[in-house]
């Protein structure tokens, strides 16, 4: 999701008291941001955020960090987030490229991709969420038992990523190549892409993976 840049976004961003702005200080403590030791689950690619803040409202004994790229998509996140009363959801500027610089080894419990921007070219490969160069990065942060959850729409991004998974030996825990029609739904939430994808008559793919 690249939003029109929106001027003073990265100002507005940096000053929010919900925007954690040195992520790399708090690498293997993050439980003293949240001043408890509930579980750690974070969203990469939080977009307007609508998924994760439903997430954090539902489950106040979990402790969620969405990282976004982008300030101006942050911003609309934070624009709703602000509204809400929630303790336990943090938001990062952040490239999930880098992750291994603000999460130590065990220290999260479960990542949620969703509707990750598919990267169609072949020289972009490594970008994609669901490679292998970013599974190995969850892999290191993740802990044994911490688990993974991708939805999309694409059909391609999709079973490139159950041949990366393979590849690095990861293991299928659920899969679904219609989510909207199956088990998996009652427990669904939707994210803005979703809603839309959904409305078209587009099947949702999901997987439940860990390492
Ligand atoms: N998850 C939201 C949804 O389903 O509505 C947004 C989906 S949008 C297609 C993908 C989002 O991932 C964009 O907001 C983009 O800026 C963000 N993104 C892409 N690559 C990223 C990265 N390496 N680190 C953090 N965010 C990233």
């Amino acid at each position: 999701m690249r939003l029109r840049n929106i001027t003073g976004s990265r100002e507005a961003v940096v000053k929010d008291r919900y925007v954690i702005t040195e992520p790399e200080k708090l690498k293997g403590i993050w439980h003293s941001r949240f001043n408890n030791n509930n579980p750690i689950h974070l969203e990469i690619g939080a977009g307007k955020g609508q998924f994760i803040m439903e997430l954090a409202h539902r489950n106040p004994n979990v402790n969620y960090i969405g990282i976004e790229k982008y300030s101006s998509v942050l911003l609309r996140a934070l624009e709703k987030r602000g509204e809400s009363e929630l303790d336990n959801l943090y938001f990062i500027r952040f490239d999930a490229e880098y992750l291994n610089t603000i999460f130590a080894e065990d220290e999260i419990d479960r990542i949620y991709l969703n509707f990750s921007d598919p990267w169609p070219k072949d020289r972009h490969v490594k970008r994609r969420l669901t490679s292998r160069n970013f599974l190995s990065k969850y892999e290191k942060c993740l802990k044994k038992d911490g688990e993974l959850i991708f939805k999309t729409d694409n059909r391609s991004l999709f079973d490139f990523s159950l041949g990366e998974l393979e590849a690095a030996k990861w293991t299928i825990k659920d899969i679904s190549y219609d989510l909207h029609n199956s088990q998996y739904v009652a427990d669904n939430i939707m994210t803005e892409y979703e809603e839309r994808f959904v409305s078209e008559n587009k099947p949702i793919h999901m997987m439940r993976i860990h390492r």
